[in-house]
């Protein structure tokens, strides 16, 4: 593969060539909007199509490609990405905002994730039963299911492009890769990593560009067979509606509104520390932040004192200095987006106790303090909508069983979580959290990548990722009757 040239702007990977786009998008890092982090090709809707009927040609022969190639690529894949941590957390940071120690963490996760799925490839499994007709026997074996689409956001711009190609390619799929507009650094840096692994061509395609032109065509191009979508709850609605009208298999994970409940038997710190990293971390902007901390009467004010002496204590700056804690928001839109709900949260009659304010940094970025509010309701809209910013809301409930109503109180399902003492309550939680996910004195954010993932609600839609789990989407099941 000519690996000249292929970086100003970086190209997209199409039919195992690096393909100049028909725009350039530049690409420039929140906390310093004069810095461009990279110029990146911007795919046509024909550029799509090439793609997609590449990856058409190269699926028979990578299909019934055995699993010793395919655990050597992904697990050369994993080395690589893991080789070269420090470099791409840089590239992170600079791209999407969060903090150095962050986006190192979630470079480090893309390659366990590939790690793991060089793993599975290994992990072939199938039935063989009598069939109910003497001397007739019956297989069921998975296969791959074809071409994937997958769409990604931007907020784990690596992380989540690694958890969908990892199991699309171990189980033998050709994928189809759009990542978000935002964030094309990471997705571009897998797919070097990928090429330079030895993807056979066609296997893999990365078309960075627009959601209304490159997304449009994975949703409506027939040689596309199933979906994988990360993002807005508006945009996944759209996805499966078109997916669906054409019998394409489609898997979503979209929003969250997800509840921390602390209880009076808390243990304080351990709820403060879950509350400051669930809800502000990341600077809010993960689908499993803890948005609404649903808090006891009996330790309300102690929880509310605590949080916001540590909030207000959080450093938020340039993510690239190892002293800062919060990085900027992620562009204009989210921050504005942000500001119209503190906005919306002071009219509709809520506390705002700290935060919410735009400030200065040392480079011109989209910095703004963590917001907690208090006095509200479950009704309100802040309590109700996906900010997807460091804001959060305090609802103070009476005891246990309010917690438990208002948590589940929500159009959304992704993650739910407790702080308690109390074995018996955890357990009553664990069991009737209506969430995908459900975590213990823990945040509710951050996850490991060996279990499934997803939500309930309008979380989530279509079968699990990552674990063993994401064969489900990413196989189909063939059973075969056999006579000797
Ligand atoms: P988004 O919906 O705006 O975009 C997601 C992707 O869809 C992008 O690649 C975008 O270009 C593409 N897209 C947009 N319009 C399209 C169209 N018409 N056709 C096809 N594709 C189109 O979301 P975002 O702003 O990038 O990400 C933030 C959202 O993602 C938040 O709502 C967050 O909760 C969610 N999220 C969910 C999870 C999860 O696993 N549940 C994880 C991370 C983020």
């Amino acid at each position: 593969m000519d690996m000249r040239n292929i970086t100003d702007p970086h190209r997209n990977l199409i039919d195992g060539e690096w393909v100049e786009g028909a725009s350039v998008n530049e690409n420039r890092n929140p906390a310093n909007t004069d810095e461009v982090v990279g110029r990146y090709a911007r795919a046509s809707r024909d550029d799509a199509r090439r793609a997609i009927a590449a990856a058409r040609a190269a699926f028979p022969e990578w299909s019934r490609s055995g699993p010793q190639q395919r655990h050597d690529l992904l697990k050369a894949v994993s080395d690589r990405i893991a080789a070269r941590a420090d470099e791409l957390g840089r590239l992170l940071a600079r791209e999407e905002g969060k903090t150095l120690a962050e986006a190192r963490g979630e470079v480090m996760r893309a390659s366990q994730v590939f790690g793991f799925f060089a793993g599975e490839t290994l992990r072939q499994t199938g039935d063989l039963v009598d069939s109910v007709r003497p001397g007739v026997e019956v297989t069921v074996q998975r296969e791959a299911l074809g071409v994937i689409g997958l769409i990604t956001p931007w907020n784990f711009p690596i992380a989540i492009p690694a958890w969908k190609i990892a199991p699309a390619l171990a189980y033998g799929n050709c994928v189809v890769l759009k990542p978000a507009d935002l964030t094309p650094g990471c997705a571009w840096a897998i797919a070097e990593i990928l090429a330079e692994a030895g993807v056979p061509k066609g296997v893999f395609n990365l078309v960075m560009g627009r959601g209304s032109e490159v997304g449009a065509e994975i949703l409506e191009n027939p040689e596309i067979d199933a979906v994988s979508f990360t993002g807005s709850v508006e945009t996944g609605r759209m996805v499966a509606e078109t997916c669906v009208a054409r019998m394409k298999k489609v898997q979503l994970e979209m929003g969250g509104k997800n509840p921390l409940v602390v209880l009076d038997d808390a243990d304080l710190d351990t709820a403060v520390d879950c509350a400051l990293n669930g809800a502000f971390f990341s600077t809010g902007q993960r689908c499993t932040a803890s948005s609404r901390l649903i808090v006891t009467e009996g330790i309300h004010d102690r929880f509310v004192t605590a949080l916001t002496e540590k909030l207000e204590a959080l450093k938020v700056g340039d993510p690239l200095d190892p002293a800062t804690q919060i990085g900027p928001v992620v562009d204009e839109g989210q921050l504005e987006q942000n500001r119209r709900y503190v906005k919306i949260g002071r009219e509709e009659g809520a506390t705002l106790v700290c935060g919410g304010e735009l400030i200065e940094g040392a480079t011109p970025g989209h910095f703004m303090t963590p917001a907690l509010f208090t006095n509200t309701t479950n009704e309100m809209r802040i309590n109700r909508e996906e900010i997807f910013g460091p804001v959060a809301t305090v609802i103070k409930v009476a005891d246990y069983d309010e917690a438990l109503r208002v948590a589940n109180d929500t159009g959304f399902g992704l993650s739910a979580g407790i702080c308690t003492t109390s074995l018996g309550r955890a357990s009553h939680f664990r069991r009737h959290a209506e969430a995908g996910m459900v975590m213990v004195n823990l945040p509710t954010a951050g996850v490991d990548y060996h279990t499934p993932f997803g939500g309930r609600k309008g979380s989530s839609y279509g079968p699990r990722e990552q674990g063993q789990y994401a064969r489900e989407f990413y196989t189909t099941v063939k059973t075969a009757y056999i006579k000797a």
